[in-house]
């Protein structure tokens, strides 16, 4: 008779702590092993990249360290690896976290739960940070996460777990052994994957740079320091984010600056929020949520698409941007949306035809964020206020020295602070002096800032007013946000920083 086991399916929860599976394979004697699956469909995703890969192979390094269970690595079909134990095992149940993913691990989902039904096996899911499923709008969210983070966390007691003792080898065509092995090398500038190297994160911040968070939010290079970090982390699961709100609020309690605390634990909300969104309304990675602007920016201009992927648009502190985000995986929230907005207003063109760039350059890209933010900052989700930022402005007053546009755009680098921010306006005089050639040592700027903001502003706004635009928001607002007098969100209501 073969043996009876547990699974606990890793996927984007690479943690051991406040982990829901692993604390309820604890509490019974079942022995238990730990799966994870590289999946060569999500792999090979236009939204995924080989950062994504390296910081997961990191982050099960470090799993493994502190598991008491074997960890087994697959490549392939979750299917097929299920299917390979089940030849030696019976597979008594698997226990996994929800996954609020792109359409292709919807599908995986929806496949493994036919496969585990015709297998009679037991898959248990629970839920993650608060997100619930199968809701049909957000009355009581807010209450309901608030009492979720403020609920005891799982007190993982990784020596409960029975080990499963018998030798297993994967077989070489589904073992992801290899791959596990040639994506563990660190890239110089990126953050590490890994349960402890969040832990460094967290209490590093809470610790000392949490002090400098409201102050340093909007600026691209003191960001880096002053905000927290901790989105690759969240994104893989590495901490959950009841472990990070639980640290706020007893410093909140204990001493600690109040109002950078709530600016802080209101993005976890919102992290969440986000993630609701995107769980109630999967369509939001493919097509505009509020329908009413699918007959504007149907065209794409490869070329100006091109140069805003490369940096190499003639806007300083655009170019910095990208090529900063391509460089190290990161760039703080507000350069974030600087960039969409240049792409979608100022270039007019569709969000999807850089959701993706971003998706890759992203370290910390969570999918149940990244496509509502890119389509609010496009302004198709119709119901939020339309901001068109100005590049030229945020440079200004976000890196006023320009210090950030010289260390990421190097044909820059001499100019001083009267001249880095619009090498267009500089005389003959000073473009000779600064051996400063227009169109040869740096890019003329593709647009004018100023009349394609205008331009943008004046079709988009048509566009709300339209009958079909409103119609579309009533349903978005009944369906997303709470209903009757109460405001979405009250406890942290949503606001630009
Ligand atoms: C176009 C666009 C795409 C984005 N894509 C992603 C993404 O793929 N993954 C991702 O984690 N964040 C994304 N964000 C949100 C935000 O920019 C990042 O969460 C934040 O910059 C991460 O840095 P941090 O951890 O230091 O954040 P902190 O400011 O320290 O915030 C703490 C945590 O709160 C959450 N958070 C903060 N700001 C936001 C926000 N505006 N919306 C939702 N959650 C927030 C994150 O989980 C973050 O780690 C995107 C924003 C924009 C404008």
């Amino acid at each position: 008779m073969k043996k009876e086991i547990q699974i606990i399916w890793f996927k984007r929860d690479l943690r051991t702590q406040d982990h829901a599976p692993l604390w309820t394979a604890a509490q019974n004697s079942i022995a238990a092993l730990a799966i994870y699956v590289f999946e060569p469909e999500i792999m090979e995703a236009p939204d995924h990249s080989e950062r994504h890969l390296i910081f997961v192979c990191q982050s099960i390094r470090d799993l493994r360290k502190k598991l008491s269970i074997p960890l087994l690595l697959f490549f392939g079909r979750p299917e097929q690896a299920f299917g390979f134990l089940q030849n030696s095992f019976t597979i008594k149940q698997v226990l996994s976290h929800q996954e609020t993913g792109n359409r292709i691990s919807f599908d995986r989902d929806k496949r493994v739960a036919h496969f585990f039904k015709s297998e009679s096996i037991e898959w248990l899911e629970f839920p993650s940070n608060g997100v619930i499923r199968g809701i049909k709008n957000r009355k009581n969210w807010s209450t309901s996460w608030m009492e979720t983070m403020k609920t005891l966390q799982f007190p993982v007691d990784l020596k409960l777990l029975v080990p499963v003792l018998d030798t297993i080898i994967v077989e070489n065509t589904i073992s992801g052994e290899d791959l596990f092995l040639r994506h563990l090398e660190e890239i110089p500038g990126f953050q590490r994957g890994g349960e402890s190297e969040a832990m460094r994160y967290m209490v590093s911040f809470f610790e000392e740079r949490y002090v400098n968070y409201i102050k340093h939010i909007s600026k691209p290079a003191a960001a880096r320091k002053g905000c927290s970090r901790l989105s690759p982390f969240l994104a893989y699961g590495n901490l959950s984010i009841r472990q990070i709100f639980q640290k706020a609020l007893f410093l909140r309690y204990h001493g600690g600056k109040k109002r950078e605390l709530d600016f802080f634990i209101a993005r976890l909300q919102w992290h969440c929020h986000f993630i609701q969104k995107f769980e109630s309304e999967c369509e939001i990675e493919f097509t505009n949520l509020n329908k009413g602007f699918d007959d504007i920016r149907t065209e794409v201009n490869a070329l100006w698409v091109d140069a805003w992927k490369r940096g190499m648009t003639g806007i300083p502190m655009v170019d910095a941007c990208m090529r900063c985000v391509v460089a190290t995986g990161y760039l703080n929230f507000r350069m974030r949306s600087m960039l969409v907005s240049f792409l979608t207003h100022h270039l007019f063109q569709p969000w999807q035809s850089g959701v993706h760039h971003l998706a890759k350059a992203f370290l910390d890209y969570e999918p149940g964020i990244h496509f509502p933010q890119f389509q609010m900052q496009a302004g198709t989700m119709g119901v939020n206020t339309i901001r068109i930022y100005n590049p030229i402005k945020q440079g200004l007053e976000h890196d006023p020295e320009g210090e950030f546009i010289r260390m990421w755009v190097k044909e820059l680098s001499h100019l001083p602070p009267s001249l880095v921010h619009e090498p267009w306006k500089m005389s003959q005089l000073e473009q000779a002096f600064y051996n400063y050639q227009p169109g040869i040592t740096y890019p003329h700027p593709i647009v004018d800032v100023d009349s394609a903001a205008k331009t943008a502003r004046e079709s988009i706004w048509q566009k709300k007013k339209s009958k079909e635009v409103k119609e579309n928001n009533r349903a978005i607002l009944q369906k997303h946000t709470k209903r009757s007098s109460e405001q979405e969100s009250p406890l942290f209501p949503m606001r630009g920083e």
